[in-house]
């Protein structure tokens, strides 16, 4: 009898903490964290439903969940609506620990603080970056923009405004050859010389201290090269692969799978790939990753006065 009361006040006792957590459900599985790709295998990222682990070795804390384990990959994540100005105004803690690691070639994948840094590469896109900054600037988010040199040229009016809104800007290479660090140091530099000329015509007071490869094909030549251009290497720790629609589909399929790789794998530090160019369903899923990432961490553009650790 006297167990059974012990019992049921451990069992309230958990359910209490349960409604007073201020964690996000889709966020506390540590289990979800191998569904992002941290630094050097990209291959191994998400899988589709990250997480169908009821893991009973691993984790002896028991969860107050009133349902049986169900594998469906339940994402309470609640989505923002498709259209309208977005809000930030909530705040939440997450406890998880810091980012580690190195990237391919010696890059960086994390801020070297707490800050976590998104990045936006392939543009500028005429339809979808505009969409990102706007966003950004609803939130008051800074954000590090990872541009093409070619496309950079063709839309000086977009690098102006990424620039203008205080983003940090990033050279993506010319035309993003992933094959980039097989042609030799001397394409490199004209490479990368060229894209940044690209963008530095229309923001000459920019400056551009960050460089990162082509599909993150990172060669220690070519981290080297960039080196001596003034620009450090950036990797990612998170990826939520918003490229491979063969793997997670297109639309809201693609979203939820965004938005629930991001939650899960972010941890302080992280820097967080996504894409901007030709990518609307990462633009969607931001809509609602912004609200809940500003609420968790400080979101910082990339620094350009002090070089990352
Ligand atoms: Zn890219």
């Amino acid at each position: 009898m006297r167990r059974r009361i012990a019992v049921s006040a451990v069992v309230l006792l958990l359910g209490l903490a349960g409604c007073t957590s201020t964690k996000d459900p889709a966020a506390s599985p540590s289990a979800t964290s191998p569904s992002v790709s941290v630094a050097p295998s990209p291959s191994d990222s998400p899988s589709p439903s990250p997480s169908p682990s009821p893991s009973p070795s691993a984790s002896p804390s028991p969860k107050p969940t009133p349902s049986p384990p169900r594998p469906p990959s339940p994402k309470p994540t609640k989505t923002t609506p498709a259209s309208g100005p977005i809000s930030c105004t909530g705040t939440a803690t997450l406890n998880r620990p810091r980012a580690t690691g190195t990237g391919p070639g010696g890059s960086i994948l994390r801020t070297g603080t707490d800050a976590v840094a998104l990045t936006f590469d392939d543009g500028p896109d005429p339809i979808n970056t505009p969409k990102i900054l706007d966003m950004l600037r609803q939130c008051g988010v800074k954000a590090t923009f990872c541009l093409v040199g070619f496309r950079a040229r063709d839309r000086p009016d977009l690098v102006r405004r990424i620039h203008e809104e205080g983003h940090t800007l990033c050279n993506h290479s010319w035309q993003h050859l992933t094959d980039l660090g097989k042609r030799g140091r001397d394409y490199m530099l004209k490479d990368l010389r060229a894209t940044n000329s690209a963008i530095l015509k229309t923001v000459p007071d920019a400056k551009i201290a960050y460089f990162r490869a082509p599909g993150g094909n990172f060669t220690t030549e070519m981290v080297q090269v960039a080196k001596e251009l003034g620009m450090q290497s950036i990797y990612w720790h998170v990826d939520p692969r918003d490229w491979d629609s063969s793997s997670y589909g297109k639309g809201s399929a693609m979203v939820r799978h965004i938005v629930s790789s991001v939650e899960g794998g972010v941890r302080p530090g992280s820097i967080i790939l996504s894409h901007d160019n030709g990518k609307p369903d990462t633009i969607t899923a931001y809509r609602t990753l912004l609200p809940w990432l500003k609420a968790r961490f400080d979101l910082i553009g990339l620094p350009t006065d002090t070089p990352l650790p």
